[in-house]
């Protein structure tokens, strides 16, 4: 054998008492085969096997096999975030003149999706009131494959009864997705209350650092997990095994991070309820959170993300007050190590029920840091946006 084939053979080693509690982290395009029939034969390995890197590495099947585990489902796919998760699902299920349901509190670009990109394609949609529960058996036409749910919701927070829509939609034979990211599998499994697929952003908890987008889909059944992979195969999307190593570490601190996240989140949720600033605390843990009643049913805690309605007037202050915290990042995205705040824009995303909350919405996502610094922190900016709301005169 000559240098330059020397160069690009590597020499087999061996892994005998090679037990490392790392997942390696496997990137391949090509998948080689030992002989001609093999590769011949190899779109028999089906879904499950290995054909190309981008539908799948051993790394990838790890992280994979442990989320659904978790859920309890039967396969779980990954694909490059927490949005293509949403849009995967819809586009598998959905077909021209089908209709899908999606909650008003929905997650902005999920909405965009369906005006954008599904409506001009003879995909309808129907957004319904977070709350609706059972009710929502009213809107479930023959038309409509599937209904979204997202509880709690983004940025408002309403709790939305799993249980109850899940049933209405199984009376009508409409499939249910469940948009999981707030709770995680740890705190709500949305296949043992009847979901058909559970997405997370594992951008969020999961990565946990701030540093990677994914996404995944866990299903209920083999022929939806077949039916999403003949889709991103088609559309040519898989995910990076260096992303899904970085989301098997992250996985593995989860449980911990949530909790004290949860802890912390919801100490400042009750003091903020006395906040001469605040309006209203939306923190599913506190009866003032639509859905409360639901949350304390079917979760299990709580994580760091909640959201406060400031009292009217208080924005006057509110860019120069965000500007000069000092723990507190301003940013969206969230699930990471850094505590974050964003004001969030409302009223003109709601279609269904119209939102009446005058003041800002502020999202908080709690981090990592010592709550002290934090509470702190957060108490500077609240006393800076006393002196411009009516309340702090009262
Ligand atoms: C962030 C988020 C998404 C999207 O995740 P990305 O990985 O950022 O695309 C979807 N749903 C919810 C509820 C989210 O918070």
């Amino acid at each position: 054998m000559h240098d330059l084939t020397r160069c690009v053979h590597h020499p087999a080693v061996s892994h005998d008492g090679f037990a490392s509690l790392a997942v390696p982290t496997y990137r391949a395009s090509t998948i080689v085969y030992d002989d001609a029939e093999t590769f011949a034969q190899r779109g028999h390995r089906g879904f499950d096997g290995y054909t190309y890197g981008l539908h799948g590495t051993p790394t990838t099947r790890t992280l994979e096999a442990q989320l659904t585990g978790l859920h309890g489902g039967v396969r779980t796919i990954l694909v490059p975030s927490g949005q293509a998760a949403v849009t995967a699902v819809m586009l598998s299920i959905l077909m021209p003149g089908d209709r899908v349901l999606i909650p008003d509190h929905v997650y902005g670009p999920v909405r965009s999706f369906c005006t954008d990109y599904l409506a001009p394609r003879g995909i309808e949609h129907l957004v319904y009131d977070p709350l609706i529960g059972g009710g929502i058996a009213e809107l479930i036409d023959r038309r409509t494959r599937l209904v979204w749910v997202e509880s709690p919701g983004s940025n408002t927070m309403e709790v939305q009864d799993v249980p109850a829509i899940v049933k209405a939609a199984k009376a009508k034979g409409a499939l249910v997705g469940c948009d999981n990211t707030w709770a995680t599998p740890l705190l709500f499994k949305p296949l043992a209350h009847g979901a058909d697929f559970a997405i997370e952003a594992l951008t969020k908890y999961v990565g946990g650092h701030s540093d990677l987008l994914m996404g995944s889909i866990t299903v209920a059944e083999l022929g939806l997990r077949e039916r999403i992979k003949l889709v991103l195969r088609d559309l040519g999307i898989g995910v990076s095994p260096d992303e899904a190593a970085l989301a098997l570490r992250g996985l593995e601190t989860m449980g911990v991070r949530v909790a004290h996240m949860g802890r912390v989140s919801e100490a400042f949720a009750r003091r903020l309820l006395h906040s001469p600033v605040v309006d209203t605390v939306l923190h599913p843990a506190l009866p003032s959170c639509p859905g409360h009643a639901v949350w304390a049913r079917d979760f299990k805690g709580s994580t760091g993300v909640f959201s406060i309605v400031l009292k009217p007037g208080a924005e006057a202050a509110l860019a120069p007050a965000l500007t000069a915290l000092q723990v507190f990042a301003i940013g969206a995205s969230w699930g990471g190590t850094r505590s974050l705040i964003a004001p969030q824009a409302i009223a003109g995303d709601r279609t269904a029920t119209p939102w009446t909350h005058p003041g800002v919405v502020l999202r908080l996502s709690i981090g990592l840091e010592d709550p002290d610094d934090l509470w702190r922190d957060l108490e500077r900016m609240l006393c800076a946006l006393e002196p411009a709301s009516g309340a702090a005169a009262a």
